[in-house]
């Protein structure tokens, strides 16, 4: 191998936690924000990298609310989904799987059918450009079940598009529980299930996810290794995490990158991802994530290979979808080998 930095930037992988919401790049928010005359309290990217000082969750979610008033038209969602896609298949992502969550959009007025359709046509272009996706619908976690059951009932009509649902917003004070008819009724229509648990909420709200709404994934999940038992619980049923190292440090879930319990977590066995979160935000896509744990943890490239090859198991490819991206990923470390 003559250079690791190469050898991870290529190597195939999945990104299973992000939005596209939190994929808007300063220039693109500008411009979009002229376009669709929205005032914002910025005039330069500068000051908008500026303002991308997160004190902690809320903060971060005050400004994610912000930035996403200028997403309005067909066109501001392809082109946000587009540029996300292109980046990431950039940086040897092979397939994503995608959140959006229409809740904050349709409040501002916006069409379903524009938000649907601008980025579903971003991931058709994608897929003949050579990224696969999926789409995941999230609902925000403050809001009533009743919300959360309406959006269920709005995008009914485009469920064949849909591959699962996911739910974020702030965790304190709104445990799974809040929430258990919303995830089985989304389990009845046949989606998959995952939900943000165990960010800045406690350990126990990973087990009400997975024992009450039985989700599929647990986005984030940090909180899981201050309870033993959970942590057997998550390996023998190889329930995957999707970790987002930057994130939790831009929004202090971690003081340092060094202290994250990633390498912990795979040491334990559990079924562990890396993932970029809000890229544009946190002006971090998934390979200065993997760059980035790397160094703070001492990573191996064989613990890089391993994450890329969990970020497949992990996704909700088909069983033969995933095997074609593991041979692909064995393929890729025999031909560097070679070199
Ligand atoms: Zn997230």
């Amino acid at each position: 191998m003559h250079n690791a930095e190469a050898f991870i930037r290529g190597l195939p992988k999945a990104e299973l936690h992000m939005h596209i919401e939190g994929a808007i790049e300063p220039e693109l928010l500008l411009k979009l924000a002229r376009r669709n005359a929205i005032s914002l309290p910025w005039t330069s990217p500068a000051e908008i990298r500026a303002a991308y000082q997160f004190t902690d969750l809320r903060s971060f979610l005050v400004l994610f609310y912000e930035g996403l008033k200028v997403l309005r038209l067909e066109e501001d969602f392809y082109e946000v989904t587009s540029a996300y896609l292109r980046r990431a298949q950039s940086e040897g992502v092979r397939h994503a799987e995608m959140f959006i969550g229409p809740q904050g959009f349709l409040e501002q007025g916006v069409r379903l059918d524009d938000l649907m359709n601008g980025v579903l046509r971003a991931m058709r272009d994608g897929e003949v450009a050579g990224i696969t996706s999926k789409l995941l619908i999230s609902t925000h976690r403050h809001r009533t079940e009743a919300a959360a059951l309406d959006m269920l009932e709005q995008i009914d009509p485009w469920l064949e598009h849909i591959t699962g649902i996911g739910m974020g917003g702030p965790e304190l004070g709104n445990p799974p529980t809040k929430f258990a008819a919303y995830f089985k009724a989304c389990r009845a229509k046949g989606l998959r299930l995952s939900i943000h648990s165990g960010e800045e909420g406690p350990a126990s709200y990973i087990r009400e996810s997975i024992e009450v709404l039985g989700v599929d994934r647990i986005d984030h999940g940090n909180a899981c290794m201050d309870d033993p038992s959970l942590v057997d619980e998550l390996r023998s049923r190889a329930i995957p995490l999707t970790i987002c190292p930057v994130s939790n440090l831009m929004t202090h879930v971690v003081a340092t990158l060094e202290q994250h319990s990633l390498k912990a977590m795979m040491d334990a066995g559990l079924l562990v991802t890396v993932n970029s979160d809000d890229p544009a935000f946190f002006s971090s896509y998934i390979h200065d994530n993997f760059m980035r744990i790397k160094a703070a943890l001492n990573l191996s490239v064989d613990d890089i290979i391993t994450l890329a090859r969990n970020s497949f198991i992990a996704s909700y490819l088909s069983e033969r979808e995933i095997a074609e991206a593991l041979a692909q990923i064995d393929d890729y470390v025999a031909a560097d080998r070679l070199n």
